[in-house]
C-alpha cells in the first residue's frame, strides 16, 4: 500500500496513547459510532447487557459510568439516562401503558406530568384520574383492573404536601400495580426510594425517576433525567421503549453531571438549611399566613415526612424548596411587585442550582378545587440556591415590605 495522503493520516492514525492514564475524573468518550473489532463481533452484539458497546445511544463509558453512581445514590441496580426530567416520567409511560390501560397521579404531581397524561395518553387511548395524595383510601379506591401504574412524588410540586409514601406503596403492591415515583425532590438522599428503612424495611416503590436537572446538575445549566429500578425484568421493559424511541443523551452534559455528583450531599444540606431557616422566618411574618415546607410543624404530610425522613429523631433531609401564602388582602399586583421587588431570587423555572428563584402560582388554576388543607391567599414558591441566608432574608424583607403600599 502506497504512503497514505495527509487527509487519510489525519482520520486513520496510527497513534494509540499510553494505557493506564488516572485521574480523579472519570474520561469523557463521545460516539454515535461504536466501532467493532470483527463481523463476527458485529454480528453478537448485544444491545441489553452493559457488557459490550453497540452505538452511541445505546451507551458508553462515560453514560455507564454516571449510571452506576446514580444507582449507587438511589439504592437501584439498574439506570437509563434521559435527555429530561420530564423524558424519564414520558418514558416511563411510553414503556409500560398501552391503549385501554389508567395511570393514577397524584394531585399535587408536576404539571407538566399530567398535562403528559391529558395529551399524549388520552391520544393513546391511555386514561388517567387524579388521586388525593394525602388520603391512601382514595388510591385505594381509584384502582381498577385497568391501572397499570400508580405515580408517586414526595413531597408534591408547588404545594410541598409530603404523603404516606409506604401506605400507597403497600396498596399498590396488594393490588398487583407497578409504582413510579418522581424522585427529584429527595435526590436519592432525603429518603431511599426502593427501602422504606426505619419505617417497613425493604418496602419501596419500583422505579424511581429523578430529574437529573436540578440537585445532581447543581448548575442551572444541563437537562438530563434517569430511571432507577431494581428488578431486571421491569429494566428491560423500560430499556427497550428507550431504545426504540432514541432517548439519549450528551456526553458533555453526563460529564457535567459527573462532575457535580460528589458535591451532591453536601450542596443539598445546604440548600435544605438555609431554606429551612428562611421558611422559619417568614413563618413569623405578617403577610404570609402559611409555609408549606415539609420539614416544619404543622405543613400537610409533616408527620410522614418525619417518619420517612427524620426516622432517627434527628433533624432530617429536605430539599430546598418551599412555598409560602400570602394573606388573600394582598391583590395579584402587590403579590407581582413582591416577586419582581427581589433582587437575589430571581424569576425563573426549575430549582438546584447555586442561584434563589422565585415563581408566583395560580394555585386556583391547578387544582379542580382549592386544597383544604392550604390557607386562602397567593401562592409563592421559592427554591433557596447557595447563597449567604442573611443576604436572603434581607431580600426578602426588603420585598416584603413593597407589599404595604
Ligand atoms: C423539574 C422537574 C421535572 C422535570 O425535569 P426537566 O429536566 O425540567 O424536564 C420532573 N419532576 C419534578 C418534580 C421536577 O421538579
Amino acid at each position: 500500500m502506497p504512503a497514505k495522503t495527509t487527509s487519510t493520516q489525519l482520520i486513520h492514525h496510527p497513534y494509540e496513547p499510553p494505557a493506564g492514564f488516572a485521574a480523579p475524573q472519570p474520561g469523557v468518550f463521545k460516539a454515535s459510532t461504536v466501532v467493532f473489532p470483527s463481523v463476527a463481533a458485529m454480528r453478537a452484539r448485544d444491545w441489553k447487557s452493559r457488557q459490550g458497546y453497540t452505538y452511541g445511544l445505546h451507551g458508553t463509558p462515560t453514560t455507564f459510568t454516571l449510571e452506576e453512581r446514580l444507582c449507587a445514590l438511589e439504592g437501584g441496580k439498574q439506570c437509563l439516562l434521559v435527555p429530561s426530567g420530564l423524558a424519564a416520567i414520558s418514558v416511563v409511560a411510553l414503556a409500560l401503558l398501552k391503549n385501554g390501560d389508567e395511570v393514577l397521579i397524584p394531585d399535587n404531581a408536576y404539571g407538566p406530568s399530567k398535562a403528559l397524561a391529558e395529551g399524549e395518553l388520552a391520544a393513546f387511548g391511555i386514561t388517567h384520574q387524579l388521586y388525593d395524595a394525602l388520603d391512601p383510601a382514595d388510591l385505594a379506591a381509584r384502582i381498577s383492573d385497568r391501572t397499570q401504574l400508580v405515580w408517586l412524588e414526595a413531597a408534591g410540586s408547588v404545594t410541598m404536601e409530603f404523603p404516606d409514601l409506604p401506605a400507597l406503596v403497600r396498596i399498590c403492591r396488594d393490588k398487583g400495580v407497578l409504582t413510579a415515583l418522581d424522585n427529584t425532590w429527595g435526590a436519592g438522599l432525603a429518603f431511599a426510594p426502593f427501602d422504606f428503612g426505619a419505617v417497613e424495611a425493604r418496602v419501596g416503590v419500583d422505579i424511581s425517576a429523578h430529574a437529573l436537572t436540578k440537585y445532581p446538575s447543581g448548575g442551572g445549566d444541563v437537562l438530563m433525567g434517569s430511571v432507577i429500578t431494581r428488578d431486571e425484568a421491569l429494566h428491560l421493559r423500560l430499556k427497550l421503549a428507550h431504545m426504540r424511541l432514541g432517548f439519549g443523551v450528551g456526553a458533555n452534559d453526563v460529564e457535567s453531571v459527573l462532575r457535580s455528583l460528589p458535591s451532591l450531599p453536601l450542596r443539598y444540606a445546604a440548600h435544605d438549611r438555609t431554606a429551612r431557616e428562611l421558611a422559619h422566618w417568614l413563618a413569623g411574618q405578617k403577610e404570609i399566613v402559611q409555609v408549606l415546607h415539609p420539614a416544619m410543624q404543622g405543613s400537610p404530610g409533616h408527620a410522614h415526612w418525619r417518619a420517612l425522613c427524620a426516622h432517627d429523631g434527628g433533624a432530617g433531609l429536605a430539599a430546598g424548596l418551599f412555598s409560602i401564602i400570602l394573606d388573600e388582602r394582598f391583590n395579584q399586583a402587590q403579590v407581582d411587585r413582591f416577586c419582581d421587588s427581589l433582587k437575589l431570587f430571581k424569576l425563573g423555572y426549575s430549582w438546584g442550582g447555586p442561584v434563589s428563584l422565585v415563581v408566583p402560582y395560580e394555585l386556583a388554576a391547578m387544582r379542580p378545587q382549592w386544597p383544604p388543607h392550604i390557607r386562602r391567599g397567593t401562592l409563592v414558591r421559592f427554591s433557596v440556591g447557595l447563597e449567604t441566608v442573611d443576604d436572603l432574608q434581607a431580600d426578602l424583607a426588603e420585598a416584603l415590605g413593597t407589599m404595604a403600599s
